[in-house]
């Protein structure tokens, strides 16, 4: 993830970007992450572009899953190969 890129769970969308429409990962391949606005845990899926600056995280995203369940772990290799969408 890019500093750029932030993890938003569904609470904080509706507060700061209610008037967009999220774009949200395919369940299979979401992972438990923080959201970047609250630091609270997610897997929603949901990712926003926003200035790190003036975020809790300042641009930096520890690849860790808080919340890895065996269901997440078999998602992610069936999701593997990528290309299809
Ligand atoms: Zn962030
Ligand atoms: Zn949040």
């Amino acid at each position: 993830m890019s500093e750029w890129t932030h993890a938003i769970c569904p609470q904080c969308w509706d507060k700061w970007f209610g008037d967009r429409a999220p774009v949200a990962l395919a369940e299979a391949v979401r992972e438990w992450e923080l959201c970047c606005f609250c630091a609270d845990g997610t897997n929603a899926g949901l990712y926003v572009r926003y200035n790190p600056a003036l975020l809790l995280c300042e641009g930096i995203h520890e690849e860790t899953s808080a919340n890895p369940g065996p269901a997440a772990k078999a998602g992610r290799r069936a999701a593997a190969p990528r290309g299809r969408r």
